[in-house]
């Protein structure tokens, strides 16, 4: 017994129980990450199994004759996606994954695969991909953004402000895209009542610049009064000329003290006097309108102010460059026929 104590008690002991404790810590660290990596590896397996697809030929040509197949094909890939083919991109990236065993060169091809889809406008398949990659690598911004991104154009907007949350954390305060997806969730969400629904949507537009068109929208088609309430406030109106331009009956007594909404009601000649616009385009269309024989009207266009792409339609997110809140109106005069003079024979 006493010469087990003396043992207990000499510092080489204490050593080898130190080290036999490092040794054990090691490999039960080693057997959990080969474990981990092992389930990464099935779980994206079974993903890639879930797509159908006809392996592409030349692709599996380059996997097993060239150096350096993934920069070669991932090179091809994206002059496929930069042309906007993207079916040709999704097949070699299938093709690719389908052939390639290394996890990192997996995830590679996944995130392009999950780009190309989303590209293409196939948002569920995206969605799935973008998912399996953060399962594997969490703190991913790019996956992370684009992921937000999907489940905005899905519509699935509490995913929507989940990720954003993630994003906050790494990234710091996005508390104007977070309002205008708290603003998108409330206009959904069907079981709230009206009255409490558009307070809680007003109030939550009062710190974001970026949400007032969505929540002019939604109370010019619920509550008129309140819209032209909101409306008033706002100085510089170009931006809402758009929203302004087809309601039929304004109220002329309310608007005005406002010269730049009273200008697009002259502009159209509901407003009668020798006032000229500010703006360029409505005051060609007030001396088109008050002198001319010939009739014009407006046609919008949104601009992104970060890429310059234009679209006919307005989105909050630019559908090139994915900027937040980049997208400004443009104005064009186009003639207005007489629809009298068209047959529809
Ligand atoms: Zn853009």
């Amino acid at each position: 017994m006493d010469s087990f104590i003396t043992f207990y008690k000499d510092p080489l002991f204490s050593i080898i129980i130190i080290i036999a404790i490092i040794v054990l810590v090691a490999i039960a660290d080693y057997t959990r990450n080969r474990f981990k990596a092992k389930k990464k590896k099935v779980s994206l397996e079974a993903l890639a199994k879930n797509f159908d697809f006809e392996a592409d030929s030349d692709t599996m040509n380059i996997m097993d004759i060239s150096k350096y197949p993934i920069s070669t094909l991932t090179f091809i890939a994206n002059i496929y996606v930069k042309n906007g083919n993207f079916d040709e991109a999704i097949k070699i990236y299938l093709t690719m994954l389908d052939k390639t065993k290394d996890l990192k060169n997996k995830m590679e091809i996944f995130e392009l695969l999950g780009l190309a889809y989303y590209k293409a406008g196939f948002m569920q398949r995206a969605k799935n991909i973008f998912i399996e990659i953060l399962k594997n690598n969490p703190r991913n911004l790019e996956v992370l953004s684009l992921l937000m991104q999907t489940y905005e154009i899905l519509g699935e907007y509490k995913n929507a402000y989940d990720v954003i949350s993630c994003i906050e954390e790494m990234e710091g305060k996005m508390d104007n895209v977070k309002n205008y997806i708290q603003i998108l969730m409330l206009i959904n969400e069907s079981l709230m009542p009206l009255k409490h629904r558009e307070s809680e949507i007003v109030k939550l537009n009062k710190h974001s610049k970026e949400s007032n068109k969505i929540t002019l929208n939604y109370l010019k088609n619920n509550n008129l009064k309140k819209f032209w309430d909101l409306i008033l406030q706002i100085e510089d109106i170009y931006n809402y000329i758009d929203i302004l331009w087809d309601i039929p009956n304004p109220p002329l007594q309310r608007i005005a003290s406002h010269k730049g909404i009273c200008d697009i009601y002259r502009s159209k000649g509901i407003i009668d006097d020798d006032t000229s616009c500010d703006i360029f385009e409505l005051e060609v269309l007030r001396v088109m309108n008050k002198f001319s024989s010939k009739k014009g009207n407006l046609i919008f266009k949104y601009r992104c102010s970060s890429c310059q792409s234009n679209y006919p339609f307005e989105s909050y997110r630019c559908p090139n460059c994915n900027e937040f809140g980049t997208m400004a109106l443009v104005l064009e005069i186009l003639e207005k026929k007489d629809e009298k003079n068209y047959s529809l024979l």
